[in-house]
């Protein structure tokens, strides 16, 4: 869409704010077990232009959605617009319920954040709005407040039962750097993402599919978590593992013990990623990747034959190490490669797809940006 603001609106827009998506290098479904996340934002963003209005009406477009064509909501009444522009309003619902009062907004969004490819688009929607909101109506709240926030209005009004990790790392990541989350406290460590410096690349292979299967394998997976916590007398699996309750009483059930094995096995890796990016050791996280995908693949059973694909076919052309980032079933995959042996694996994981007659899958270098913020 080249329509412009002031086309849309009748005047120009005031401010521009700027929200990343995330690709998340390890600690996958440990945020639905209160444990840690590494996350890091991408250089792709959602970008939101507004204008306040003096009554309580908002009209928004996009060009990424409906043709950009205005929607128009009133935020006296109740519900939400139908469609995408659910996430925007419900981050304002999310506020004045928290007592941050808004009011009515002009607003365009444009992004180059890619919608279901394992990049949460969503929460860069949200958080960009989110932003924009507290710098025009005078609503003061530090990033990570407003990540919490952000997330209620997925899961309160928008009805998506995601964790903490995409509206934190939206929010609070910051150039050059992978964000530890420990999802429970909401503490967050700043650790180096210097790939470049290390010789090294971070390839992401968006396979552009996504299976039917993902959300309600989503609530599956959180309903086994909760199960195995109770079975095993914690609240969390995070709790069990830091008093060094172990799993072997889920034995009996052997689907419920590899999805807690996941959890188990995936806490680690991530605190062992987290301890080589503060050694500036990147090259160990290579096989943490690795054995990160195959536990998502084996005991947690969240990949797909094109997940397996574009990790198989990285590693066969010689990258460090491969996984499937973000809830899988479809989505993208990261491989950490040799900078110089960008191209050759690139090409490798197409060939791997065209062969099999396969949508060819969206391959680029990715690396850690900053996290939300006014560009304007
Ligand atoms: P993702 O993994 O990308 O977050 P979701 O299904 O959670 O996938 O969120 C995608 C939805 O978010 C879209 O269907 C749309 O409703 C909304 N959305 C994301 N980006 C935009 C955008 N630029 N403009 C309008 N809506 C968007
Ligand atoms: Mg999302």
């Amino acid at each position: 869409m080249s329509t412009t603001f002031g086309e849309l609106f009748g005047a120009a827009a005031v401010a521009v704010y700027a929200a990343p998506g995330r690709v998340n290098l390890i600690g996958e479904y440990t945020d639905l077990n209160d444990s840690f996340v590494l996350p890091f934002a991408t250089a792709e963003v959602t970008t939101v232009e507004v204008r306040r209005r003096t009554d309580r009406i908002w009209k928004m477009a996009s060009d990424g959605v409906g043709g950009g064509s205005v929607l128009t909501h009133d935020l006296d009444t109740d519900g939400l617009p139908p469609g995408w522009g659910a996430y925007p309003v419900a981050v304002a619902r999310a506020l004045e319920n928290a007592g941050h009062r808004v009011g009515g907004l002009d607003l365009l969004v444009r992004s180059d954040v890619p919608t279901g490819a394992g990049l949460s688009s969503s929460a860069a929607l949200e958080c960009a709005v989110g932003l924009a909101l507290c710098d025009q109506f005078g609503v003061d709240l530090q990033p990570m407040e407003l990540a919490v926030l952000a997330r209620e209005a997925e899961n309160r009004y928008v009805g998506v039962p995601c964790g903490i990790m995409d509206q934190a790392a939206s929010l609070c990541c910051e150039q050059g750097h992978a964000m530890l989350l420990d999802t429970r406290s909401l503490e967050i460590r700043q650790l180096p993402l210097a790939l470049e410096g290390s010789g090294l690349a971070l390839l992401l292979v968006d396979t552009r599919v996504k299976h039917a299967l993902v959300s309600s394998a989503y609530a599956n997976r959180r309903h086994a978590f909760a199960e195995a916590a109770r079975r095993l007398g914690v609240r969390t699996l995070r709790e069990a593992i830091e008093a060094g309750i172990g799993i072997d009483a889920l034995a009996g059930d052997d689907e419920l013990y590899r999805r807690a094995r996941h959890v188990v096995s995936e806490h680690n890796r991530v605190l062992e990623a987290a301890q080589a990016l503060a050694s500036g050791d990147e090259r160990a996280l290579g096989a943490l990747l690795s054995a990160s995908h195959a536990s998502l693949r084996d005991d947690l059973e969240v990949s797909c034959a094109e997940l397996d694909l574009a990790v198989d076919a990285a590693m066969a052309a010689g990258a460090l190490g491969a996984r499937l980032t973000g809830a899988g079933f479809g989505g993208s995959a990261i491989a950490l490669v040799e900078a110089g042996r960008a191209g050759e694996v690139a090409a490798a994981v197409a060939d791997a797809f065209s062969s099999r007659r396969l949508t060819a899958p969206s391959l680029r270098r990715v690396a850690a940006s900053s996290g939300a913020r006014r560009v304007r």
